[in-house]
């Protein structure tokens, strides 16, 4: 029987590439130093774009096998991160990708967005019971940007850690995904003069569906030297992210901040100590009582 590390992190997403644009430095720095990552994945991502053309008829209103062929791609993106515990929330295929807000996928059977509360949480409930995580990241309730399957995300890994509270079991610390303010305005200014300006016609970040307030903010994990897998996890789901995406021109303008940096605000928990005006905690697990509450000895001889 195997132990599992004694600093352990959960992920919800929507589909496979959200953990790796989203969250992919801070999964990747922590697999690296020796915590326990574990993502799971609520839909396989069926409804998806195809950015390779010989894979185009893979696509939903054709054979509908993107969904397949995406597995392979997280699993190549997961092996860049450094992550190997990935589960697909109820087992693949179980959710639907449920396309963008209004479309008729959204109205699916198996659609994500149509899934009961309940037994989706249920099945986050008993990895957490499996894994007892002290830290999970997930959206906010807006999902981030407002894609029904980050929404449902969202209310699935909050609803999941209300159950598990009731068994003693919930993560200590939840967090959201979050880009602030100023990062984006600085953003905004550097690309003005960019022909390939992925803001374009946006004047202020009032303009923008996501922007958190600074003081709002509370961690900021400095992943930097992550940059690297995070850039090659990107890369590895290659029917989403075209390789010739802007946000590979921007992370060679940007370097190792733009890929590695990666914000949060804590929904539920008490804030560790941190650091400069608005004292961003530079360790998602700062604060917490490893040796003890918040430490909880888990057998992982069933892990995959
Ligand atoms: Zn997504």
């Amino acid at each position: 029987m195997t132990t599992l590390p004694d600093r352990r992190l959960l992920l919800v997403h929507a589909h496979p590439d959200d953990e790796s644009i989203g969250t992919g430095s801070t999964m990747a720095h922590y697999a690296a130093t020796g915590a326990h990552v574990t993502l799971v994945t609520c839909t396989v991502g069926e409804e998806g774009e195809i950015h390779v053309p010989q894979l185009a008829e893979l696509a939903a209103a054709k054979a509908d096998q993107l969904g397949g062929y995406r597995i392979g791609e997280l699993a190549t993106a997961c092996a860049a991160l450094g992550v190997t515990d990935h589960r697909f929330l109820g087992g693949a295929g179980r959710y639907r990708d449920s396309g963008m807000m209004g479309l008729a996928s959204n109205e699916h059977p198996r659609a994500f967005w149509q899934a009961d509360l309940d037994e989706a949480a249920g099945y986050l409930v008993a990895i957490m019971q499996e894994v007892r995580p002290q830290v999970m990241i997930t959206y906010d309730a807006n999902g981030f940007y407002g894609h029904p399957d980050h929404i449902q995300a969202h209310r699935v890994a909050m609803r999941a850690v209300e159950l598990a509270a009731v068994e003693g079991i919930a993560p200590a610390k939840v967090y959201w995904t979050a880009m602030p303010r100023s990062v984006l305005e600085a953003g905004l200014d550097a690309f003005t003069e960019s022909s390939d300006n992925p803001f374009a016609g946006i004047d202020s970040v009032d303009d923008l569906p996501f922007g958190t307030p600074d003081p709002e903010i509370a961690a900021r994990i400095d992943a930097t030297e992550q940059h690297a897998a995070k850039e090659a996890a990107m890369r590895a789901h290659a029917t989403q992210i075209p390789a010739t995406s802007w946000l590979y021109s921007i992370a060679g303008n940007f370097g190792a901040e733009f890929m590695g940096v990666e914000y949060f605000t804590l929904a539920l928990g008490k804030k560790g100590p941190g650091r400069g005006p608005y004292g961003w905690e530079d360790d998602l697990f700062a604060g917490l009582d490893l040796d003890g509450r918040d430490r909880f000895p888990v057998a992982a001889a069933g892990l995959r």
